[in-house]
């Protein structure tokens, strides 16, 4: 080896395993803590609610997080980004979550994952739903797959390796579970194997009596259409907006499968929002169907109350801007 190659290789070596301190020292945190947080394991939920089924979209900014509550029952699906890591943990404080029954962590990107590091810490999870993307490379395409889907093994080992499930059994078939008085079942992703991680989202329809809610995290075109294509029955009374009212997401061939009075969209309408969620053509398709729009963005966290029959909710604005026409009107004032 001559100089200048050994020096290269020296380098390419110093910065690999700076990028493994980091990781390590991570995981050494978390495991010191999460010693600390075993003892909270006998925590138990008050009653939330007398029946209904609430779900409230938290205002996370650019990212997703929501808290589903039924009777003394919590289910968290997602949890937020990378610069706002403790909002979601905050929420579940300020709704007097002692315990968390279910996390559906529906992919491994940051505006969805990051803040589970916070919640993982401070509360005793029973169940984490993930997707299997044992066949991507996670060293190729995205770093905060590898590191969270380390910290979720780490805290799997102490829960006795019964706190991580994927969301397909072995035979390909979805799990579906009772949540309360409500049945989850999972619908996606359907393929293993995906260019775009957005596509490995685990998609979930949560039902109580009458009221259908479709979770879709940050499906593409691609995983709406292999939907589509599926013959599952996709409709649903609110749907969550894929990828937070992208252009890339959201056909209206889709759409019009989902065929929802109303829909939940979360995004961010600063800094962090350069892609402009929600987009203009999604918002007039919205309007044009006379669909309720409950988003973020305008209206910060938003409650929804759903009590079998029908929902009511305590935040609505029917204006229907686009996420790019807010931004603008922002940088005006
Ligand atoms: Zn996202």
């Amino acid at each position: 080896m001559n100089n200048f190659k050994a020096k290269k290789f020296f380098r390419k070596l110093v910065k690999t395993l700076s990028c493994f301190t980091v990781l390590i020292t991570l995981l050494v945190i978390l495991v010191v803590l999460r010693l600390y947080v075993v003892s909270k394991n006998d925590d138990v939920n008050p009653q939330f609610t007398n029946g209904n089924l609430e779900v409230h979209m938290i205002d996370v900014g650019q990212g997703d997080s929501f808290v589903l509550l039924q009777n003394d029952k919590v289910m968290l699906i997602d949890a937020g980004t990378m610069y706002n890591p403790d909002v979601a943990n905050k929420a579940l404080k300020e709704l007097g979550v002692q315990k968390i029954d279910y996390v559906i962590l529906t992919h491994f990107h940051q505006d969805h994952a990051s803040g589970l590091f916070s919640v993982l810490l401070d509360y005793k999870v029973d169940h984490v739903y993930i997707t299997n993307m044992s066949k991507h490379n996670p060293f190729k395409m995205d770093l905060t797959y590898y590191v969270i889907n380390a910290m979720l093994k780490v805290a799997n080992y102490f829960d006795g390796n019964q706190m991580l499930e994927y969301a397909k059994y072995e035979d390909g078939s979805f799990k579906t579970f009772e949540f309360s008085d409500s049945s989850v079942e999972f619908l996606a992703p359907i393929d293993d194997e995906y260019d775009d991680i957005n596509n490995y989202s685990l998609v979930a329809k949560i039902t109580y009596g009458d009221v259908k809610i479709l979770f879709t995290g940050d499906i593409e075109k691609e995983a709406e259409k292999q939907l589509i294509e599926s013959g599952v029955d996709l409709s649903a009374d609110i749907y969550k907006a894929a990828h937070h009212g992208s252009l890339t997401s959201n056909t209206e061939e889709f759409l019009e499968k989902i065929n929802p009075s109303a829909v939940l969209i979360s995004s961010d309408n600063g800094n962090h929002n350069s892609y402009g969620h929600p987009v203009a053509s999604f918002m007039e398709y919205l309007q044009e169907n006379k669909i309720r729009v409950y988003r973020t963005d305008e209206s910060g966290s938003v409650k929804i109350i759903i009590d079998g029959k029908s929902f009511l909710s305590d935040t609505s604005r029917d204006d229907y801007k686009s996420g790019k026409e807010i931004m603008e009107e922002e940088q005006s004032n």
